[in-house]
């Protein structure tokens, strides 16, 4: 009976562990999609962009902004 209990208890936790480190790794991808988004630390325009780079007014770096 303990020996069942102890195996199930095994077969649980790999299973948690495996599912785990997969959904990890979707929501890593996911967030590389779509969250990133960048304006002027100025905020002297309202545009946002979808990558890194120079604001075309002030010229300064653009700043990343999360979606949280
Ligand atoms: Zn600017």
């Amino acid at each position: 009976m303990k020996k069942i209990v102890l195996s199930t208890l095994v077969a649980l936790v790999f299973a948690t562990v495996s599912s785990c480190s997969g959904k990890k790794t979707e929501t890593q991808n996911e967030q590389n999609q779509s969250v990133e988004q960048y304006q002027c630390p100025m905020k002297c325009t309202e545009e946002i962009f979808d990558k890194a780079g120079k604001c075309p007014v002030c010229e300064m770096d653009l700043e990343k902004i999360s979606n949280s």
